[in-house]
């Protein structure tokens, strides 16, 4: 029976608005699994790396959840590239906060994204307890289906996500095709790798309302509105939607004056210039006028935008899953989405949304076409959308999170 949980997020805070920098879907699956687990008797600490003077050490995130903020390193200004060289001064912060507590605080260590699986597994073996791993993304998938331009994952993140699939009790993949990956590209074995399904907010993600969300939103009730939401980078690719925007307008004139392409988010990684690249690239197509730029927003806010939207766009070069995608069909808006990695679980093809093989503005283009012209089809997959969404409430990804807890417990009670 587990009690208490050290969960890792080492280069990300879930105290972050997510849709920025390095915060992003993880931060939400952190938050959202952590209060769930504490609903059901567990307590949750999240250890992080503060990356400010100004916070305190110990923040509470919910009842049963507390945010630890370990010193490692500058507080500011420190790229995720440059987070490697102090994993040993986190590691040490981790164990000092343990050690003022009486021995055996913790039954488990679950951590998250790479970074945080070499404090862990150091943690895991000095405390004697299971370290359970979720990689959230992975190097070596990455790297072999990168955008144009984009940076490749080092080696050095390779070691780290090999030595950790070396030592983690349990790997905890998104999808069934992370699973396999995990097995057939990093040898982890089969029996240590579960899969549990990341969720959406069914509360605060919920359909209807389009006309009233375009009203507060100033986008006009006869519109066509194309929806893109996520942390700007290459790897999101929103620059094909700009491209796939500019093409429906070459195919259809008629057009011109309801096109909408939101963009919601901010700048991420590599793409830092991207929101700037991305305003030069819409006005170097004409589109100047229909592409609308809106800065991170909160869930509550998101849930306008995707209500207002008539499709969301998510044509990712990859995606461990692809959160924007079920909160979107939550809503009861389709999804186009590419047909890469865990969007082809998020996404029902021809059931939620249009899966789109590849990257060509001209096929996105030809799908949205489409989909203007036959409103009933839009109708359609919005229903469907709102049952595909409801299979992935974050209710059942902390229950199947706490089975896999308790089943690594007791497999080393017994053992
Ligand atoms: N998000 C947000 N505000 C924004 C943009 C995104 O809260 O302005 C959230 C969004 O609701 C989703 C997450 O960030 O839950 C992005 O997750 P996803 O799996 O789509 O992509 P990731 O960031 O993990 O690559």
């Amino acid at each position: 029976m587990i009690n208490r949980v050290a969960t890792l997020s080492v280069h990300t805070s879930p105290l972050d608005q997510p849709g920025t920098g390095d915060a992003g879907g993880m931060n939400v699956y952190i938050v959202e699994t952590a209060r769930r687990l504490a609903e059901r008797g567990v307590e949750v600490d999240i250890f992080t790396r503060a990356t400010s003077r100004a916070l305190p050490p110990v923040v509470e995130l919910a009842p049963g959840v507390l945010v630890r903020n370990v010193q490692a390193g500058p507080f500011e200004e420190l790229d995720k590239t440059e987070l490697p060289r102090q994993l040993c001064s986190f590691t040490s912060g981790l164990l000092r906060a343990e050690a003022a507590h009486d021995p055996g605080h913790y039954d488990l260590v679950h951590s998250h994204y790479w970074l945080s699986g070499q404090p862990g597994w150091v943690a895991a073996h000095r405390w004697g307890v299971p370290l359970v791993h979720s990689m959230h993304t992975l190097a070596k998938v990455k790297n072999l289906s990168l955008a144009e331009g984009d940076t490749p994952e080092p080696a050095l993140r390779v070691t780290g996500e090999e030595q950790i699939v070396a030592d983690a009790h349990e790997l905890v993949a998104n999808t069934a095709d992370e699973a396999r990956e995990l097995i057939d590209l990093y040898g982890a074995l089969p029996r240590r790798v579960q899969t549990v399904a990341p969720g959406v907010n069914l509360e605060v993600f919920t359909p209807g309302g389009r006309a009233e969300a375009r009203r507060r939103l100033g986008v006009p009730a006869d519109a066509y509105l194309l929806l893109f939401v996520g942390r700007i980078q290459p790897l999101k690719a929103p620059d094909v939607l700009v491209k796939a925007a500019a093409r429906l307008l070459d195919r259809r004139p008629d057009l011109r004056s309801r096109l909408v392409v939101a963009i919601v988010g901010g700048p991420s990684g590599t793409g830092k210039e991207r929101p700037e690249g991305l305003q030069k690239l819409a006005a170097s197509l004409g589109l100047g006028d229909v592409v609308r730029f809106e800065p991170p927003t909160r869930q509550s806010g998101l849930a306008e935008w995707y209500r207002a939207a008539d499709v969301t766009v998510v044509p990712s070069h990859n995606e461990s899953f692809g959160l924007v995608a079920v909160e979107s069909q939550a809503c009861g808006t389709p999804v186009v989405a590419s047909a890469v990695g865990g969007l082809r679980t998020a996404v029902g093809d021809g059931i939620s949304g249009v899966l789109v093989q590849g990257h060509d503005p001209d096929d996105y283009a030809r799908v949205l076409e489409n989909l203007y012209d036959e409103p009933h089809l839009r109708e359609r997959l919005g229903h469907g959308a709102v049952r595909h969404a409801r299979v992935f409430g974050w209710d059942a990804t902390a229950d199947r999170l706490l089975r896999v807890y308790n089943s690594v417990v007791n497999e080393r009670v017994c053992a």
